[in-house]
């Protein structure tokens, strides 16, 4: 697709002389807005997610996509295939679990005109992205937390699972015979499925799921189930989510500031890089050891992402296939 672009661009022809489909049209709009970390992105659907599980994950999601389903049952499927993985260690019932021994799970999820729904510290139950589904299209309200949050699913047709898992336990014991009881952040105790998506008619999702930060406080909730933090879609302009240190991300209201960003003729990348530039610049707590990443969807189609950190990865799936990319990203090592 990109060579498509700079053959366009190359040849300054006009948009009107090409006899290209409704979304090339408008993807060769996009030129003044493009950044070199920018990746393409001119087709319409596509997935793109967090980290080397999100691109696994992306198949479920283009599965609905590519048969002309929602980008909201796509987000969904796709943050569902995460959870239930029981081998994932920072997302769904197979989590590390905080510090006191309890997996405690977060997910929020927002829609193309503004619905959303989120559920905070629960416990036991195996998908928490379709019970904030759930919230948003059930009650009145957005946020549901801890046992109220349980009740809810139970009330709706999920179950109660055990966890943590064996596996889990036992990294559990292994931590507190080596620390202190303190919870830390850094770059191999978390990760999140944020996923984002953009349907054939144009309208974009998104969904967000994680454990946290592995032997966090009981009780702490990060960014992923807060909607503007974790994650933010605005039909017209685009969504964003975010992973790594959530307190970092809630402080700047990550996701919300990306596409607000967007709305002001950012592309992608560059909204990314300036939210992950915030926390760098004005965070009092900010240092080296965390990681940061934001990835971004426009309404055009076009996608990127940045990090504070080397490392950060993310899986697209579009009419080109699935491929995983590397973030660009601030701090040199
Ligand atoms: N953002 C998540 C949290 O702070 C963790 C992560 O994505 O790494 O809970």
């Amino acid at each position: 697709m990109k060579s498509r672009r700079s053959f366009i661009k190359k040849l300054g022809l006009s948009v009107a002389a090409l006899p290209l489909a409704g979304s090339m049209v408008k993807a060769a709009t996009l030129e003044s807005n493009a950044d070199e970390n920018d990746q393409g992105g001119i087709n319409q659907p596509i997935v793109i997610s967090t980290w080397p599980f999100g691109k696994i994950a992306n198949q479920a999601g283009w599965d609905i996509l590519s048969k002309g389903g929602t980008a909201l049952d796509a987000v969904e499927s796709t943050a569902r295939f995460v959870e239930a993985d029981l081998s994932q260690k920072s997302v769904g019932l197979g989590a590390l679990p905080d510090r006191d021994g309890f997996v405690t799970l977060d997910a929020c999820i927002m829609d193309e005109k503004g619905n959303c729904g989120s559920v905070m510290f629960l416990e036991n139950i195996l998908h928490p992205i379709s019970v904030a589904r759930l919230v948003m299209e059930k009650t009145p309200h957005i946020q549901l937390v801890g046992e109220g949050a349980q009740q809810f699913a139970l009330n709706n047709g999920h179950t109660k699972h055990d966890a943590p898992t064996e596996s889990s336990k036992k990294s559990w014991e292994d931590w507190k015979k080596k620390n202190n009881y303190e919870p830390q952040h850094g770059l191999d105790n978390h990760d999140t499925i944020g996923v984002v998506a953009l349907d054939k008619n144009g309208n974009l999702s998104g969904a967000c799921t994680t454990s946290g930060l592995a032997y966090k406080m009981h009780g702490r909730v990060g960014d992923s189930p807060i909607i503007g933090a974790g994650l933010f879609v605005d039909n017209e302009v685009g969504a964003a989510t975010a992973t790594g240190t959530g307190e970092e991300v809630i402080r700047i209201c990550g996701t919300h500031l990306v596409v607000e960003l967007m709305r002001q003729g950012y592309s992608p990348a560059n909204a990314c890089k300036e939210a992950c530039n915030r926390i760098i610049k004005k965070s009092p707590k900010y240092n080296k050891d965390m990681i940061i990443g934001f990835l971004a969807l426009n309404k055009k189609g076009e996608y990127g992402a940045y990090s504070t950190k080397k490392g950060f990865q993310y899986g697209v799936y579009d009419n080109s296939g699935s491929v995983l990319k590397d973030a660009a990203f601030i701090e040199k090592e």
